[in-house]
């Protein structure tokens, strides 16, 4: 993480989309294997998470849940 205000110069190659900023030395891959959706919890699996004592008790279940969805993420 810096400040630059990156500008993108594409180098990429076959495999892979490659950028790279002119500007500092931050470079990005646009990967299609890496993208990952976000996967959100059901109605039924919101629920599942609020039964808990606490109200902070709930929220990280909720928390978890998602994680396991998102593997990890
Ligand atoms: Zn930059």
């Amino acid at each position: 993480m810096n400040n630059c205000n990156h500008t993108w110069l594409y180098i990429g190659s076959k495999r892979q989309k490659i950028w790279r900023c002119t500007l500092c030395d931050e470079y990005r891959i646009d990967d299609p294997n890496i993208k990952r959706e976000w996967k959100s919890l059901t109605d039924e699996e919101m629920l599942s998470c609020l039964d808990r004592m606490t109200f902070k008790e709930s929220l990280l279940a909720v928390e978890a849940k998602l994680k396991e969805k998102n593997n990890g993420i």
